[in-house]
């Protein structure tokens, strides 16, 4: 980050522009009565990458558009390098915030060529230096060549650098993208997703990308933050996320479970994959167990619940098995390597690692 410690610059050159910080504080936002933020505090670091993850309708979308001065919060404060730019008096218009916006759809003029579509933000500047900066973002996306074509000539990973050149041009301080890449197939998506995280790093700029793909956000963040329902769920790395997730809620975002509602007795729980310490909960506690689908092994014999194959579905690299286990109607599912277990198997054993026992209180969001 060191960005950071980079405080002005009069005259930026080759469009590298100096990261900010962005902050939330206590952002409260509601549509036509109806809440969709609440009570959101979040400080994007300079130069940092900061994922907005959730599902959708959890107001990622709208957290964008506040920082964006595109909608004014009911409530709360946003800050650029600890700036007032939003607040119960004060409405800092979205031109002259330094903020770049890229749109899930691209947004590109369609009657205008590439060259246009990019000069497009730079209009508060004269001709010649317009033109100087929008050649410089074009040849930073890898496009100069492209310059005179309209974007229908383009495909689908040309018109998102496009996009992403328009945004960077002006050489904003913060860059906000909304689901920059679900508009590309998924052979591109890899491609583009590198690029354009090397692109990033080159201009510095702070950048807020909205995503509702656990693994992207994984891929692309250097810290994530997880909304649902309005609310931040739970902010860090990928690693914390996966490895120590606060909730139910995030541990399924990151991972596909086997989850069982159970009730604390004797400072134990009683799963249908076996009785498990639960030493710090209550007794009589309601407590979610999770168990990650990779962390349930299938033996031929010598595992200690007995189960019953129902269904296996080969992935490639790896196999997605249903199971039935006495004491439940719920199917177990389990992720093995494709070709550990010989075809046709019916009847086989079952074990969990006590360490891979995630719990959580029951009913917490
Ligand atoms: P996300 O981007 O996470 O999918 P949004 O921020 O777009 O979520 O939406 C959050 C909630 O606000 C949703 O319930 C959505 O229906 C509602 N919402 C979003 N935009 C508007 C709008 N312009 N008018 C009314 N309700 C809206
Ligand atoms: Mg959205």
């Amino acid at each position: 980050m060191t960005a950071a410690s980079v405080k002005h610059h009069p005259q930026p050159s080759a469009g590298v522009a100096f990261a900010s910080e962005l902050a939330f504080e206590n952002i409260e936002h509601d549509y036509q009565g109806q809440q969709t933020l609440r009570g959101v505090s979040l400080i994007a670091a300079p130069g940092e990458l900061l994922c907005l993850l959730g599902p959708s309708g959890s107001g990622k979308t709208t957290l964008l558009r506040l920082a964006a001065g595109l909608e004014e919060p009911r409530q709360g404060r946003i800050l650029l390098n600890k700036r007032e730019i939003s607040g119960p008096d004060v409405f800092v218009p979205p031109e002259q915030r330094g903020v770049g916006l890229m749109f899930q759809d691209f947004a590109l003029f369609p009657h205008m060529s590439v060259f246009e579509n990019v000069r497009f933000g730079l209009n508060a500047l004269s001709q010649a230096e317009s033109k100087k900066q929008a050649l410089v973002a074009l040849q930073r996306v890898g496009l100069s060549d492209l310059a005179d074509q309209f974007p229908h000539a383009l495909s689908g990973g040309e018109q998102q650098r496009v996009a992403l050149a328009r945004a960077l041009s002006p050489r904003p301080s913060v860059l906000l993208m909304d689901e920059p890449f679900s508009g590309l197939d998924s052979r591109l998506k890899d491609t583009v997703r590198d690029e354009t995280l090397a692109i990033l790093r080159e201009t510095r700029a702070t950048a807020l990308m909205v995503t509702h793909d656990a693994e992207e956000a994984m891929r692309m963040a250097d810290r994530i933050a997880l909304l649902n329902d309005g609310q931040l769920v739970q902010v860090g790395t990928a690693e914390d996320l996966y490895y120590r997730p606060v909730n139910l809620f995030t541990a399924a975002f990151f991972s596909e479970l086997n989850a069982f509602e159970c009730t604390v007795l004797s400072g134990r729980v009683d799963t249908p994959l076996g009785i498990f310490d639960a030493p710090s909960f209550r007794e009589g506690q309601s407590v979610s167990v999770a168990i990650r689908l990779p962390s349930v092994e299938i033996e031929v014999e010598g595992g200690n619940i007995p189960a019953r194959i129902i269904f296996r579905r080969f992935l490639g690299v790896v196999e997605h098995i249903g199971l039935a286990v006495p004491g439940t109607e719920q199917v177990i599912q389990a992720r093995i390597r494709a070709g550990q277990l010989k075809s046709g198997l019916r009847d086989v054993t079952l074990c969990v690692n006590e360490h891979d026992i995630m719990m959580f209180e029951s009913g917490f969001k």
